[in-house]
């Protein structure tokens, strides 16, 4: 704590973004470049160095976080660095996509706004690229083991990562065409730039790591087959399979899910299409699903020019401040939050100021009528409670000519055959069973990520990696504890 009076003389200011009107024209991240680094030093020495920091144990990776606040304060950027990928293999990643459980739990948060961690730890992570303090780290010698890792999205990367560096030859296979998951094709440019993936890919590459793209496990390769030529293998294939919305009318034309809308706008922006041909410019679009991923649409939705752009979400409206009886400290609570594209969706709204939220609480959709022309024209529906039962007397018609699904995932995607060729045992949810040490029922592979935990988030993706990697090492090694395991199958956030 360079400055033991930081927290009471320096008011919490976060990395500014962009105005509405320039970001909304372009896919460029949507904060203003370049000025985070002039604020971020005082902004970490507000860190109080509390003695138990309890953002360390909202942040699934446990990373070091009064640690490098005090480096950044002095300064140190190389230590901080070096604090920070000593848990985190990815900070650039959650730097700039992570909701920050942590500064839910920040001991400051009690009473004043907490420490803007997020904001450190993107500002440690960028300036190691910059000042080279992020070099490829191979290992030493080599184990003359294999692993295969099955999928490269965060967990599936960072899995890869911490097992190259122990000495493991380790070969990353990927069904889509570039490496990534869904930091890839799922989450648009605008919150993360992809420039980012590309340099830890090559700095993985560097390292050794063997990236198949373009190769469905369970199609293109045998899943069996694949089992034998290495020693081990890890399924991080994440939890694609997408949730329906089984109402009249779903089959009309213009009602797509999420997931096959924001792939091709991230298309766009690598060059592989000239216009997306989901494209929601001149549309009346209406997001179903108050989620992140609908915020995704929404922000995608604006930038390609949409007419119109309304979210519905099946929840009431949040209050602005914690629940203190339900959620209290240090829990990651609900509350009101405006993400950038519902910024930038409110402000395009001609509305009047008292709606200028493109957001409808406690709204169900009832059908999709169409234009008479088999293509959806308008969304039907109606206010529910706390119960989701109808409120009589709400019924809504909303213009809709493109809608977009955004309900939330089920568990690993099956259609390609991986888990039934490999004999790999199903949770009651769906997701891939593993034991404590995060093995399947099949001797030698192992399943992290989504696929396994469900639906999460990138820092426990991330934190998966790395757990799972110890336990590959172990498997392999018959050595425990050389590498590190931030969390274990059951871990959750926190909760009273
Ligand atoms: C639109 C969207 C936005 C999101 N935004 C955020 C956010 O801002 N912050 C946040 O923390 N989280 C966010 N998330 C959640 C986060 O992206 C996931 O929790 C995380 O990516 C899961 O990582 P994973 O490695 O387990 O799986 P994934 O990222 O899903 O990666 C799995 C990979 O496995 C590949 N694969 C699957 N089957 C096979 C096979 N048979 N052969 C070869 N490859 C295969 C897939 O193609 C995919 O690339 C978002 C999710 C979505 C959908
Ligand atoms: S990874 Fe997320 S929870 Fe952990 S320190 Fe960074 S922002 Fe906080």
């Amino acid at each position: 704590m360079a400055d033991p009076k930081g927290f009471l003389t320096t008011p919490r200011e976060e990395w500014p973004r962009r105005p509405v009107g320039e970001r909304v024209r372009d896919w460029n991240e949507v904060y203003v470049p370049g000025a985070l680094l002039p604020i971020v030093g005082p902004q970490a020495d507000r860190c109080m160095d509390c003695g138990v920091p309890f953002c360390h144990q909202a942040c699934p990776l446990g990373n070091l976080i009064p640690e490098w606040n005090d480096l950044v304060a002095r300064e140190d950027w190389r230590a901080a660095a070096e604090r920070l990928h000593a848990t985190n293999n990815f900070p650039e990643f959650t730097g700039r996509l992570c909701p920050a459980p942590c500064e839910a739990g920040c001991v400051l948060a009690i009473n004043q706004p907490a420490v803007t961690i997020k904001n450190v730890e993107c500002a440690i992570a960028d300036r190691a690229w910059e000042e080279g303090f992020a070099p490829p780290a191979p290992p030493e010698r080599l184990s003359g083991r294999t692993v295969a890792v099955i999928g490269s999205g965060p967990a599936g990367l960072a899995a890869a990562q911490q097992l190259t560096r122990a000495g493991h030859t380790v070969a990353v296979y990927e069904r889509d065409d570039r490496i990534g998951g869904l930091m890839r094709y799922g989450i648009p440019e605008f919150k993360m730039e992809k420039r980012h993936l590309e340099r830890r890919v090559e700095q993985m590459r560097a390292e050794g790591t063997k990236f198949r793209t373009s190769t469905t496990v369970g199609r293109d390769v045998d899943a069996a087959e694949l089992r034998t030529r290495y020693d081990a293998v890890v399924l991080a294939t994440g939890a694609t399979a997408w949730r329906e919305l089984a109402v009249p009318g779903r089959e009309l034309a213009g009602i797509h899910q999420a997931m096959e809308y924001l792939p091709l706008a991230n298309r766009v922006c690598e060059g592989d299409l000239e216009s997306s041909p989901l494209s929601a410019a001149g549309r009346h679009v209406v997001i179903v699903g108050g989620g992140d991923t609908g915020a995704d649409c929404l922000g995608t939705a604006v930038r390609e020019g949409a007419a119109s752009v309304t979210q519905l979400d099946i929840y009431a409206r949040p209050g602005p401040e914690r629940d203190e009886d339900a959620e209290p400290w240090p829990t990651y609570p609900k509350v009101y939050r405006l993400s950038a594209a519902h910024e930038e969706a409110g402000a395009l709204r001609t509305a009047p100021a008292a709606d200028a939220d493109a957001r409808l609480f406690a709204a169900s959709t009832l059908r999709f009528s169409g234009d008479g022309e088999g293509r959806v024209g308008a969304l039907h529906l109606v206010e529910v409670d706390s119960g989701r039962r109808a409120v009589p007397g709400t019924e809504r018609v909303l213009p809709a000519d493109l809608v977009l699904l955004a309900l939330g995932f089920s568990g690993p995607d099956r259609e390609d055959g991986l888990v039934a060729r490999l004999g790999v045992a199903l949770s009651p949810r769906g997701t891939l069973a593993r034991d404590a040490g995060f093995a399947t029922n099949v001797p030698g592979v192992f399943a992290a990520g989504d696929a396994a935990r469900g639906q999460s988030l990138i820092v426990w993706a991330i934190a998966e990696g790395r757990a799972v990697a110890a336990a590959v090492d172990r498997y392999l090694t018959g050595a425990a504890g050389r590498l590190p395991a931030p969390i274990t199958p059951d871990d959750r956030p926190m909760t009273v």
